[in-house]
C-alpha cells in the first residue's frame, strides 16, 4: 500500500491509473478505522480494480464546540487496518493541502433543501463541511465509484444529489449499516460511551426493530410509531434530538407509513449524539 500526503503525488497515481482505463474505487473517512469502513473496502474491492482510502478528520464539519481535537486519531493502527484490507493508496493530506486558502475562505457547495433538516438543525455548519471536502477529495481523486455507509443516511442522501446535481461522472454505492453484537452501529465515538451508557445505547436499534415489527403487523401510523420509540428512548435514559419517519429520496416526513419509508433518529447517550436509521 503506498501512503501519499499530497495532491502532487496522488495525481501522478491518478494519472497513470486512468491511462490504464482503471476502475477507481474511493472511500473518504475521518480514520479510527472499524469494521463499518472494513466492510466498504470489501465493497469496493468486489467492484473496482483500485481502492484507495483517504483519512482526513475534516475540521469545516466540526463546530467549535465539537469533538474535532478529540477525535480519535490512531494513524499507524489505520494503517495496518488498510494494509490488511489490501488498499492499494492510503490519501492522509494534512489541512493546508486540503484547504491552502484557509477552511473559512474555500469555495462553498451548499444544498440548504437537504441540509437544514434533521442532522442539519443540530449541526447546522456540518454538512457545508461534509459537501466542501467530499466535493475536493472527489476531484483530487476522480474516482470511478464512491463508497458509503447507510449508517450516515442523511450525508449519503445529500452525496447522491450533489453528484446528480453538479453532473459528477461518479457511481456512489450505499452500503449496508454494521452493527455490533447488540444492534448498536459501530461508529468512532462509540469510544465516548462510558460502561454503563454502551449498555443502554442498543437501545436504538432494539427500539427500530420494535417499529419494524409493528410495520409488518399492519402498523401505518408515523406518529404512533415515533412516538414508541421516543419512549423506549427516553426510559433507557436517551435525550431525543429527533426520532422521525421519512421518504428516502426526498427527507421529508411522512404521516402514513410505506415500504421503503426509513426511520431516522439522533439521540444523545450522555454527552455522545448516536444516530441511526432503519429501512421499513
Ligand atoms: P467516518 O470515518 O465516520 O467519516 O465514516 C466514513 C464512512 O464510513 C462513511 O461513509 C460512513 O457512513 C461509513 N461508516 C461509518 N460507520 C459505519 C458502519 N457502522 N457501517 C457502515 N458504514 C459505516
Amino acid at each position: 500500500m503506498k501512503t501519499l500526503h499530497t495532491i502532487a503525488d496522488i495525481q501522478d497515481q491518478i494519472t497513470l491509473l486512468k491511462q490504464k482505463n482503471t476502475c477507481i474505487g474511493f472511500i473518504p473517512t475521518m480514520g479510527a478505522l472499524h469494521e463499518g469502513h472494513r466492510s466498504l473496502i470489501n465493497t469496493a474491492h468486489q467492484h473496482c480494480d483500485i481502492v484507495i482510502v483517504s483519512i482526513f478528520v475534516n475540521p469545516t464539519q466540526f463546530a467549535p464546540n465539537e469533538d474535532l481535537d478529540r477525535y480519535p486519531r490512531p494513524f499507524e493502527k489505520d494503517q495496518e487496518v488498510l494494509k490488511n484490507a489490501k488498499v492499494d493508496i492510503l490519501f492522509a493530506p494534512t489541512e493546508t493541502e486540503i484547504y491552502p486558502t484557509g477552511k473559512h475562505k474555500t469555495t462553498q457547495i451548499i444544498l440548504p433543501y437537504l441540509s437544514k433538516k434533521l442532522c442539519g438543525k443540530t449541526r447546522p455548519h456540518f454538512f457545508k463541511g461534509v459537501l466542501m471536502v467530499v466535493n475536493r477529495l472527489f476531484n483530487i481523486i476522480q474516482p470511478t465509484m464512491a463508497f458509503f455507509g447507510e449508517k450516515d443516511f442523511q450525508q449519503l442522501t445529500i452525496i447522491k444529489r450533489m453528484v446528480t446535481d453538479l453532473v459528477m461522472p461518479i457511481q456512489i454505492i450505499g452500503c449496508p449499516t454494521i452493527r455490533e453484537k447488540d444492534g448498536l452501529a459501530i461508529s468512532s465515538r462509540n469510544i465516548y460511551l462510558s460502561p454503563s451508557e454502551r449498555r443502554n445505547a442498543s437501545t436504538i436499534f432494539q427500539a427500530m426493530q420494535a417499529a419494524k415489527i409493528q410495520v409488518s403487523q399492519g402498523q401505518i401510523s408515523a406518529k404512533k410509531l415515533t412516538q414508541d420509540i421516543q419512549l423506549m428512548l427516553i426510559k433507557n435514559h436517551f435525550k431525543v434530538d429527533y426520532v422521525t419517519i421519512v421518504d428516502t429520496t426526498t427527507l421529508t416526513t411522512v404521516k402514513t407509513v410505506k415500504s421503503g419509508d426509513r426511520i431516522l433518529i439522533a439521540a444523545y447517550m450522555g454527552k455522545t449524539r448516536l444516530i441511526d436509521n432503519l429501512s421499513l
